[in-house]
């Protein structure tokens, strides 16, 4: 086992986001790269906007997708005593300083500052003081350098460096006692003995002001990767305007996890020109390195052409499995009916999602549907009749009742006649699906059954005849 360390830290205001979803995917891809650890931590400081809702939707969104962590989930709620003990240790090192300054105080000179020209940063009135006021209430904040300069090696964006004179003197603890958010991803990240960040690069400013704790408490520094946000098609930050952004939506919307991941991996990451890539695939081939430094763009599109592919390799057993919802959904009781596995053979070639293949499956278990009008005029003509019956008695004789005898007996059928498939062939498909669009006839005859098929020939033959 590596000594190499990633995590997921995601806040629970909410469900997975596709771009939660990423950073998670490629902290879990370098881990397994790597034979490393993966540890997901539940950073649930802000109690307030934090929810039990939101955990299981983000733990159900990573086991959909297959990322399995190997330590955790932590919850940084649980872990309060931990960081009291380093705002003591720092207090104690003269590495922090209680602050009694009160927020009028600081918004007043705020102001002046503003109207002065000057940065707005703290003063420094507490940074200097000697001596404690022990009845007043206080912040903790971090004495941070005054000059200087913080800088690191992104992973992803190369050197990025800030003027530690920009910084200013972090509060690491509120008046309440409660820790703030960048001093407990420290402490985590550092007590966790985690070696690569990877995250979303909204926290790049955050990354200085983390550094600086690291040194002054005396842990080495990890690596940062952060990753370039991801954009609608507008160019604007990917939002609910663009169409879902909760991961397990898609699986609502009929799209199986390993395209997701496919399409998630390469939102960012690419590998040559290669489009495909499988699980081991990408284990074998991703670096964080490679991805892109800027921000990828949402393609519906594309996921949907990626469903596709996965939808047609799928074993029909498994969709068959994942249909059942879907046409629970629809009313559909996929028992009272063909078998699914053979159904869903007969849709896979023309579903670009599950959604699709349910929609497309009705059919087969819902036998009393309206005929399609346009169809019905125009293939439901008095010549079919006599072709539809005389199919539907040989169709109740045949004897290789499959795919190949059925062929077989149309061939046969339309030689005898004299005439073309072509002028029994839709009369036969709006009969037994209702419609023109559908998946092949003789698929469709195999999957429905010698029984059901009959019965709708001779349907369609009274509807013709009444
Ligand atoms: N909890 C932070 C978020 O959800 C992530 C912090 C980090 O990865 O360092 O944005």
């Amino acid at each position: 086992m590596s000594t190499v360390r990633l995590r997921f830290a995601p806040s629970p205001t909410g469900y997975l986001h596709v771009g939660g979803a990423r950073t998670a995917l490629f902290n879990w891809l370098l881990a397994r790269k790597q034979g490393g650890t993966f540890v997901l931590r539940i950073e649930d400081t802000d109690v307030a906007r934090s929810t039990q809702e939101s955990v299981d939707a983000i733990l159900q969104g990573m086991e959909w997708l297959g990322l399995d962590w190997d330590e955790g989930p932590f919850y940084q709620s649980e872990r309060f005593p931990v960081y009291k003990e380093f705002v003591e240790k720092l207090l104690a090192e003269g590495k922090a300083y209680k602050c009694y300054c009160t927020p009028e105080e600081l918004e007043e000179r705020r102001e002046l500052a503003m109207r002065e020209g000057r940065k707005p940063k703290y003063d420094g009135t507490c940074r200097n003081r000697t001596g404690e006021l022990p009845d007043r209430p206080y912040t903790v904040r971090f004495k941070a350098p005054y000059e200087g300069v913080t800088a690191f090696d992104d992973l992803i964006k190369g050197r990025i460096a800030f003027n530690n004179e920009e910084l200013d003197d972090l509060i690491i603890q509120r008046s309440d006692g409660t820790p703030t958010y960048n001093f407990v991803v420290v402490i985590d990240d550092a007590t966790m003995g985690i070696t690569t960040v990877i995250r979303g690069d909204d926290h790049v400013n955050n990354t200085p002001r983390q550094i600086l704790l690291y040194e002054a408490l005396g842990y080495p520094v990890p690596r940062f990767a952060h990753v370039p946000m991801i954009l609608g098609a507008d160019k604007t930050r990917l939002s609910k305007r663009h169409g879902a952004t909760s991961v397990m939506a898609y699986r609502d919307m009929g799209f199986l996890p390993e395209a997701m991941v496919n399409y998630l991996v390469r939102l960012g990451w690419s590998h040559g020109d290669e489009e495909i890539f499988s699980r081991d695939d990408l284990i074998e081939k991703f670096s964080i390195e490679a991805v892109g430094k800027s921000a990828g763009v949402f393609n519906p599109d594309k996921l949907l052409w990626l469903n596709h592919h996965y939808i047609k390799e799928s074993a029909p057993e498994r969709l068959a499995e994942l249909l059942v919802p879907f046409l629970k959904e629809r009313g559909v009781d996929p028992a009272a009916g063909p078998r699914l596995p053979l159904v869903v053979k007969t849709l896979q070639e023309r579903s670009r999602t599950m959604v699709e293949m349910a929609d497309g499956a009705i059919f087969y278990y819902k036998g009393d549907f309206a005929y399609e009008e346009q169809a019905a005029a125009k293939h439901f003509v008095p010549d079919a009749a006599p072709l539809l019956a005389a199919l539907a008695g040989k169709l109740e004789a045949l004897a290789d009742f499959s795919q190949t005898g059925i062929e077989a007996l149309f061939k046969e059928f339309i030689a005898y006649k004299g005439i073309k498939l072509g002028q029994v062939g839709p009369a036969v498909r709006v009969a037994l699906c209702g419609g023109t669009a559908s998946p092949g006839i003789y698929e469709v005859v195999e999957a429905l059954g010698r029984e059901e098929t009959v019965a709708r020939l001779r349907r369609a033959v009274a509807f013709i005849a009444g």
